[in-house]
């Protein structure tokens, strides 16, 4: 069973040449099987926790410790990282001049699991999710995320997940900028990800709108660098109904 521990997580970005500090002590165990939803305001430092997990070079770990079953995961290289099982499903994914969806769901496969999957399998593979995630065949020949629309971006990351099939998904506003039926699909391929009971989750949301599609175990409330409250599926319910003004008593930015 594969547990995710973050202990006292401390995060700075330098800018304007500054040093700042975003992230001031996260703490959270996340184990194969459960679903946690990490919601706070703009601004709080979720997307930062999502980088720093995933080996992003802009974010510099002042302290803390990020272990998977044991193993220093901030040791590790950004390749290592995907190869230990760590998923990041970005909130803005890149461009890839040139590199078509294909090509880069092979190379990424054959990264992860150490081998190149053998081709006619791997082809019927990616058809049929393709298929369940309501995506066009002609979408693998196109270079990813090059003109790709807010919901095709989603989705890609979403085909990823399935096919990448990692220890730890990391989705990152994975909901942002979706209409209600393709965030019902992409819902869905989390949900079969989900159902495998082989990964664990960290859904990282401003809005509790997907968490009506995804059930989440435990909700955390994140406010200026740190989970300042933890909860099961009720807390989301208050935050709908109050918002995050009772945890951030104006002093965060928008
Ligand atoms: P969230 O995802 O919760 O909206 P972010 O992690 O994106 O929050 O940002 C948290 C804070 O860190 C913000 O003030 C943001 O401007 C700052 N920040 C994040 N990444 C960088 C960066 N690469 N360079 C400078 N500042 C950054
Ligand atoms: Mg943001
Ligand atoms: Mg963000």
């Amino acid at each position: 069973m594969a547990t995710l521990e973050i202990r006292d997580l401390h995060v700075s970005v330098e800018a304007d040449n500054a040093t700042k500090e975003i992230l001031k002590g996260v703490d959270l165990t996340v184990k194969q099987g459960e679903t946690h939803a990490i919601m706070g305001p703009n601004g709080s430092g979720k997307s930062t926790l999502a980088y720093s997990l995933a080996g992003h070079p802009k974010y510099t770990i002042t302290g803390g410790t990020v272990t998977l079953d044991g193993e220093d995961v901030l040791e590790m290289s950004v390749d290592e990282r995907a190869r230990a099982g760590v998923f990041l499903a970005m909130q803005y994914p890149v461009e890839i001049p040139g590199v078509s969806v294909s090509n880069f769901l092979r190379t990424s496969a054959t990264a992860v699991r150490g081998e190149a999957p053998k081709l006619r399998t791997w082809v019927k593979e990616v058809k049929e999710a393709m298929e369940r995630l309501n995506m066009d065949p002609a979408f693998a020949e196109r270079n990813v995320n090059e003109g790709f629309s807010g919901g095709e971006k989603k989705r890609h990351e979403i085909l990823q997940l399935e096919l990448l099939r990692p220890k730890i998904a990391i989705l990152d506003e994975t909901d942002s900028g979706l209409d209600v039926d393709a965030l019902r699909i992409v819902s869905e391929g989390v949900n079969r990800v989900r159902e495998s009971g082989e990964v664990g989750t960290l859904l990282i949301t401003h809005y509790t709108r997907i968490l009506r599609y995804i059930k989440p175990d435990f909700v955390h409330v994140f406010s200026a660098g740190r989970i300042v409250e933890s909860g099961g599926p009720e807390l989301a319910d208050k935050l709908e109904n109050e918002g995050y003004e009772s945890y951030t008593k104006g002093g965060v930015s928008a």
